[in-house]
């Protein structure tokens, strides 16, 4: 009798004194600074070199010309498109970018309605 008198006093003891550790998402969203979400690519700093491209195991990145453009290393001149639909959030795009233009970001709500909103163009 004295352990259930106990182990009720223990159980409304953390009931009424303990807060909780989950969260209200939406309404509250917790992140970590180690998180890997959205791409964002400083266009000032891209010399399309495409280690990016090449590095990324899934071939979401693609670094396309843009129609009458010629090959320069100006990333405005191209389209610059990843596709989070594939996209593993590895980090390993951003790892292997020599001038850090490419970051993953704390944005993890990503969800379209449609299957090509999922193709991200970074370029403009
Ligand atoms: S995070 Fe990984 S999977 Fe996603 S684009 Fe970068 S290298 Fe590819
Ligand atoms: S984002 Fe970095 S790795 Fe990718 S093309 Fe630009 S400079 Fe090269």
């Amino acid at each position: 009798m004295k352990g259930i008198i106990n182990g009720l006093m223990l159980t409304i003891k953390y009931a009424l004194t303990r807060k909780p550790i989950t969260i209200e998402y939406p309404r509250a969203v917790r992140k970590s600074p180690n998180m890997r979400g959205m791409h964002k690519l400083d266009k000032g700093k891209c010399i399309v070199c495409r280690v990016c491209a090449n590095m990324c195991p899934n071939g979401s990145i693609k670094i396309e010309l843009k129609k009458n453009k010629m090959k320069t290393k100006n990333i405005e001149d191209y389209d610059y498109t990843v596709n989070i639909g594939e996209c593993l959030f590895c980090g390993l795009c951003e790892e292997a970018c020599p001038t850090k233009a490419l970051e993953l970001t704390e944005d993890f709500e990503l969800a379209e309605y449609e299957r090509t909103d999922l193709l991200k163009n970074l370029s403009g």
